[in-house]
């Protein structure tokens, strides 16, 4: 069955005509599923009755259900999520001081084999739908804060679950188009993060697009030979075509390219490496996200300690490089970076 959410205005216009509905209604579909997050037809009262019987016959909002979620005791929640078809993903929210994050899926599993990262043990199951993206918005949010509740301080939202969004590029922008659309969630794409491992081609698409949300680029490696190891699409798009793209990447006054790197002890963590990393991006307007690693018991790496990643940051920093270290949220229900992998359970024991 067709679902309406994932569907422009301009496309519930439509449906409305072709149900013999002036224009309006549509209008107003689209504001009670996208502005107003509501889901079920019946509390869409501000629709005739008949118009309400007659869409719940044909067509659903949304199939997206909550399975189970997970508390840290750092405030954070994970979300594993049920899709129409059985399949599993999951969003996390994070609660910050001055606004909340959301970090979506895009697909249900990966492709690309990141050997650090967790979701890549999945392989890739299959695309998610922009609909099926935007409904994890929907569904955290009203769960956090109510149906139709305004969140009280903003959102960010960060393309950094399961999944490659440029593996999945229509349905991730037409995602960005419905989130970002005022009459809807109204989530601007200055609020919104797009990660990726580097797929080359689309970079260049999204440096084009008319709404184009921050990029942020995977990248965690500084020699071919150790970025190939720990993301084998290095060997599609090697370094240097990934800094050329980034190089003549148009940026927004003010706006800096983020590079995301893993830290994981002995293998890409040296002073050697932070140099190597000065670098490869000699001449990028970027910031650097040093994210320790968060590690699984199926994975065969291990954190840097907090010093070696401090002397990390002091490299890039004394060569005025900006360098942030992220603080691990939700390691202990497995909602951290690179943890998802739609668990039923939080295991014990993470953090070791
Ligand atoms: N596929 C996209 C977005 C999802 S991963 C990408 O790779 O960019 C989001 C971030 O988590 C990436 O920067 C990735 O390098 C990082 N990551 C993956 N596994 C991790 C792990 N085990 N510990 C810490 N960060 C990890
Ligand atoms: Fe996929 Fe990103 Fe994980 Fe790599 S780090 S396997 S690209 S989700």
């Amino acid at each position: 069955m067709e679902l309406l959410l994932g569907k422009t205005e301009a496309e519930m216009i439509d449906l409305a005509r072709s149900l013999g509905e002036p224009a309006y209604r549509g209008r107003q579909l689209y504001a009670a599923i996208c502005q107003r997050r509501v889901s079920d037809f019946a509390d869409m009262t501000e629709l005739p009755l008949g118009l309400r019987q007659r869409l719940a016959e044909v067509t659903r909002v949304c199939e997206t259900r909550i399975g189970r979620i997970f508390h840290s005791t750092d405030g954070t929640r994970r979300y594993l999520l049920q899709y129409g078809d059985g399949r599993e993903a999951e969003a996390v929210f994070m609660p910050e001081e001055r606004r909340d994050t959301i970090c979506i899926s895009c697909q249900i599993g990966c492709a690309v084999g990141c050997t650090f990262c967790m979701t890549a043990q999945l392989g890739l199951k299959r695309n998610m739908t922009a609909g099926e993206i935007v409904s994890q918005v929907i569904l955290v949010l009203n769960e956090v804060y109510g149906v139709g509740i305004k969140p009280p301080h903003g959102t960010n939202l960060v393309f950094m679950g399961m999944g490659e969004s440029f593996l999945n590029y229509a349905e991730v922008m037409a995602a960005v188009r419905l989130l970002a659309d005022e009459k809807g969630l109204a989530i601007g794409p200055k609020r919104i993060t797009v990660s990726t491992s580097g797929i080359v081609p689309r970079i260049e698409e999204f440096a084009r697009e008319p709404i184009r949300p921050h990029l942020a680029i995977s990248l965690s490696g500084t020699t071919d030979e150790q970025r190939t190891t720990l993301m084998p699409i290095n060997r599609r798009y090697p370094l240097a075509e990934l800094m050329r793209a980034c190089r003549e990447y148009p940026l927004a006054d003010r706006e800096r390219l983020t590079f995301e790197y893993v830290m994981l002890a002995g293998v890409n963590d040296s002073p050697a490496d932070a140099r190597r990393l000065v670098s490869l991006l000699n001449g990028i307007r970027a910031k650097v996200n040093l994210i320790p690693h968060n590690p699984a018991p199926e994975l065969p790496y291990r954190a840097s300690s907090p010093d070696r990643i401090l002397d990390f940051q002091k490299i890039l920093v004394e060569k005025d490089l900006p360098a942030f270290i992220r603080r691990p949220r939700g390691q202990d229900i497995s909602a951290a970076c690179g943890q998802l992998a739609a668990r039923q359970q939080a295991y014990a024991g993470a953090g070791v």
